[in-house]
């Protein structure tokens, strides 16, 4: 079955998500992609498709924690700016604590990013 991949990332980190995204493309190719809303729609400028939700300030992080606690999401790429301030602070705790309860991938960082992609994408691509 095809792996459900969620993206999220703070306005300072868009661009390295859309970075990032490109990089992986190849293996992103064999995923269903899903993600907060602005991030959502820079990552579609790769020609990617892509599921939109809410913006995450309107509730789209909410959102995302919802289906990982449903087992409806495989890994989540959410790469937060450690230098903002953000007003649903809240959400973004809890679909962390979402994911540590359901023990959901969670990547923070490119670096563990490809990590997930791979481990999760790879075998599928031949
Ligand atoms: P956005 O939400 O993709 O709609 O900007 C991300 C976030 O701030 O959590």
């Amino acid at each position: 079955m095809k792996k459900t991949i969620a993206l999220i990332a703070h306005d300072g980190k868009k661009p390295e998500m859309v970075a990032f995204v490109k990089d992986h493309q190849d293996l992103l190719e064999h995923a269903n992609i899903i993600a907060t809303g602005t991030t959502g729609s820079y990552v579609r400028q790769t020609g990617l498709p892509v599921e939109l939700k809410l913006s995450g300030p309107m509730g789209g992080d909410a959102q995302i924690a919802a289906l990982a606690a449903e087992g409806k999401v495989d890994g989540i790429i959410f790469f937060r700016d450690p230098l903002g301030k953000h007003a649903h602070e809240p959400d973004i705790q809890m679909l962390m604590r979402v994911c540590d309860l359901y023990n959901v991938p969670l990547a923070t960082n490119p670096a563990t990013g490809s990590l997930i992609i791979e481990g999760l994408l790879e075998d599928l691509v031949d």
